[in-house]
C-alpha cells in the first residue's frame, strides 16, 4: 500500500523507460504515483500517460514560474483544460510560489496561485502545493482561501511554519532525502503522523545525490519516518495510506 503522491512521471527524463520504472514501484508494493503537471503540455501528457499506466493518479496545475510565462489567454485555456478533465484528477498541482525562481514577480505569482486555490475550491479538489522562499506567503494565502484539503509538498519553512500548517489540518509529502536531510527529520518528529504523506518528486530529490530518482523510493522514506516515530514500517505504510485516503477521496 506505498504512495507517491508527488511525482513527475510526464517528465523527458523517464521517456526511455516508463514502463519499467512503474514496473519496479508495483513490485516494490505502491498503489498509486500521483504525477503532477506542471504547464499545459505536462497537463495534456499526465492525463495520456494516467490513462495508460493505471497506477499514474493525475494531478493537473500550472508551476509558479510556467505559470508566469503565460498571456492572459494561454493562462485561462489552461485553467478550461483542467475544468474540462475534472472527473478524471485526484488533485491541482502542482502549484504554487516560488521566490527564487522568478524574482520581482511576488505578486503577479501571488495572483495566479489565488487563481488556481479558487479553481480548486470550484472543483473541490485538493491541493498539492509548491513552496520555495516564500512559505509563509503560501500559508498566508491558503489560510485566506480557508483551504483544507493542501498537501504541503517537500515543505522548507521553518518549523514554526510547520506548526501552523499543523494547526490547520494540512498534511505534508515528505521526500526520500529525509534519510540525509535533518530539516525533514524534524519535520517528520515535529508533525503528527496523521499527517504525513510520502513522495520523491521523481526524477528530483533522489535519496542518493546524483542519482534520477523514481517512485519506488518511497519505501526509504517510510522506513526513515519509522524509525524517527519508532513504529514498524507497516505500520507506517498503513497510517501513510489511510491518510491518502482521507485527503484524496
Ligand atoms: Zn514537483
Amino acid at each position: 500500500m506505498l504512495v507517491d503522491v508527488h511525482a513527475h512521471m510526464e517528465h523527458k527524463a523517464f521517456e526511455p523507460d516508463l514502463t519499467e520504472v512503474l514496473e519496479r514501484a508495483k513490485q516494490a508494493g505502491l498503489t498509486a504515483v500521483i504525477s503532477s503537471g506542471t504547464n499545459y503540455e505536462l497537463n495534456v501528457k499526465t492525463l495520456d500517460l494516467a490513462k495508460k499506466f493505471p497506477i499514474i493518479k493525475p494531478a493537473l496545475g500550472l508551476y509558479p514560474a510556467d505559470a508566469l510565462r503565460l498571456s492572459e489567454e494561454e493562462f485561462e485555456k489552461s485553467l478550461d483544460f483542467i475544468k474540462a478533465h475534472r472527473k478524471e484528477i485526484i488533485a491541482i498541482g502542482e502549484i504554487g510560489l516560488d521566490f527564487q525562481e522568478a524574482k520581482g514577480k511576488e505578486e503577479e505569482q501571488e495572483k495566479n496561485f489565488s487563481r488556481l486555490l479558487q479553481l480548486s475550491e470550484e472543483l473541490k479538489l485538493p491541493v498539492i502545493v509548491h513552496s520555495r522562499k516564500a512559505e509563509e506567503k503560501v500559508i498566508e494565502v491558503l489560510e485566506g482561501f480557508k483551504a483544507k484539503k493542501v498537501v504541503m509538498h517537500c515543505f522548507s519553512g521553518s518549523m514554526s511554519l510547520v506548526k501552523r500548517a499543523e494547526d490547520n489540518g494540512w498534511m505534508f509529502s515528505v521526500p526520500c532525502n529525509v534519510v540525509f536531510s535533518e530539516h525533514f527529520q524534524n519535520l517528520v518528529r515535529q508533525v503528527s503522523v496523521s499527517q504525513l504523506l510520502t513522495e520523491t518528486d521523481a526524477p528530483f530529490l533522489p535519496p542518493v545525490k546524483g542519482q534520477r530518482n523514481e517512485p519506488m523510493n518511497v519505501a526509504f522514506t517510510v522506513k526513515k519516518i519509522a524509525e524517527i516515530k519508532g513504529l514498524d514500517p507497516e505500520e507506517v505504510e498503513k497510517i501513510v495510506f489511510m491518510n491518502f485516503k482521507k485527503i484524496f477521496r
